[in-house]
């Protein structure tokens, strides 16, 4: 052997090989492209957390899943769902194995930041009427002015009547804006930090300009528009304390560049890891382990509240399967292993400053695992051991799905976090994986197809292993 090709084989048996999808897998890419068609189907119809559990469930039912009952005992193959108020849901797949040998979970999350409507929000000022919002999740407030928004969410009536609200995603819709100050007269404004750039209390959407027509009377904005909106919603002002009425980007799911390799959209976090969860769970036909996706709301600010993994939803979920099987939940939940699927950041060539290139994922090297998020001294991070990480390794090698690992961003740089901190609280193995976004918490985030589908081959070979 030539010194040069001694060289070359050993740097091929011992170093890390981070390389583009197309390298190895270029057979899968029509299979990668066609997966991506559903997934971008599935993230322009939902947008909301809500959108997402509905959607979910009608897809989960047309494949044959039915509503759990705590006190029914199922069989393998057996497939039910529960929904948590609307907001987060759980798809379970019954497996041969007994439940004290532990389940497979995948969780991801399918709330994305966004602008809430305030309790009271509508107002008039100066003969245009607008609602006040308070945003939702890590948003970089500058971003959402002057960009077409749309309304979902739901008015919830004293006699418990829902009324659902999806308002400016349909063609010839009207659509909602928060403006912002033309160059012009920005003098001032253009000294303000980028943070600053919005502030929180100018993210007001403009939502009508014409008065109720009357001699009599002041603030005939707002009437005309609580007009309208009682003819169409039957609501009046009282109705938005019991609301909840979310503000999100009205883009198009599209795909980017010239070789429509990404993916354009507003969402991707998380619905691009919650998306190939599910659709790994629905090739399930009678798996081993007891196999769960768990979607779940409120991960953007912290995962509190009943919908949220910090909650007991999924606990208690799984101490009823245990019930079942006349075994202890917390012997389950200690051999149970966990994905928790969220996005990660993409290395931006843009700005490479952030990112320390020996330690990123980049865009088309496939799913990236994280095996702590956190920030500063891993505050905040569920640091996977070293033993789980290995086994996963494993799973997804012998699987031959493309992945990679990475951090978010240089050591104190900033930070994040994840489901995974609550789900390894409850003794559950869980390491962080996921797709890497370029523009997070964006209006219109960046994502590449084969990562998609990588993330789709990742939780597929988790549930079967
Ligand atoms: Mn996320
Ligand atoms: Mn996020």
């Amino acid at each position: 052997m030539s010194e040069k090709n001694e060289v070359k084989a050993l740097q091929e048996q011992l170093s890390i090989h981070n390389d583009h999808f197309l390298k190895h897998h270029d057979s899968e890419l029509a299979a990668a492209d066609a997966f991506c068609d559903g997934y971008k189907a599935f993230l322009q119809a939902a947008k909301t957390e809500r959108e997402c559990n509905k959607a979910v469930i009608e897809k989960a039912k047309a494949n044959g899943f039915v509503p759990f009952d705590p006190f029914a005992s199922y069989k393998p193959g057996d497939k039910v769902y529960y929904d948590n108020r609307g907001k987060s849901v759980i798809l379970c797949v019954i497996g041969k194995k007994s439940v004290a040998e532990g389940v497979k979970i995948v969780a991801s999350h399918i709330d994305s930041p966004r602008l809430d409507m305030k309790p009271t929000p509508l107002y008039e000022d100066t003969e245009m009427a607008y609602f006040k919002t308070h945003y939702y999740g890590g948003i970089r407030k500058y971003q959402w002015a002057a960009i077409p928004l749309s309304l979902h969410g739901v008015f919830v009536k004293k006699d418990g009547t829902v009324v659902n609200v999806r308002l400016g995603e349909d063609k010839g819709d009207p659509q909602f804006v928060v403006t912002d100050l033309l160059p012009h007269l920005a003098k001032e404004q253009s000294k303000r930090t980028l943070s600053e750039g919005i502030k929180g209390e100018e993210l007001n959407l403009v939502i009508g300009s014409r008065p109720f027509k009357s001699d009599e009377g002041s603030e005939l904005v707002k009437l005309q528009i609580l007009k309208l909106l009682c003819d169409k919603y039957g609501i009046d002002e009282t109705d938005f304390m019991s609301a909840e009425l979310e503000a999100v980007p009205a883009f198009e799911v599209r795909d980017i560049g010239f070789d429509r390799s990404l993916i354009g959209g507003y969402g991707h976090d998380d619905r691009v890891c919650a998306y190939p969860a599910m659709e790994a769970l629905l090739t399930l036909d009678v798996p081993e382990h007891t196999c769960l996706t768990v979607l779940a709301d409120k991960e953007e600010i912290g995962s509190d509240g009943n919908t949220g993994l910090n909650s007991s939803f999924m606990k208690y979920f799984i101490e009823d399967l245990a019930d079942m099987q006349g075994v202890k939940a917390r012997h389950v939940l200690h051999n149970s292993d966990c994905l928790s699927a969220d996005v990660t950041a993409a290395f931006d060539p843009t700005f490479p400053q952030v990112y320390d290139k020996t330690n990123t994922s980049f865009v088309n090297h496939g799913v990236s695992i994280a095996k702590y998020t956190g920030a500063r001294g891993k505050g905040g991070a569920s640091d996977a051991n070293a033993e789980y990480v290995g086994k996963i390794r494993a799973i997804l090698d012998n699987a031959n799905v493309h992945w990679q690992i990475g951090e978010m961003g240089k050591v104190d740089e900033g930070g994040g976090g994840t489901v995974a901190l609550y789900i390894a609280n409850l003794d559950v193995n869980v390491v962080d994986l996921g797709v890497p976004v370029l523009s997070m918490h964006a209006p219109f985030e960046v994502v590449a197809k084969t990562d998609v589908y990588s993330t789709f081959k990742a939780c597929e070979a988790f549930y079967r292993s």
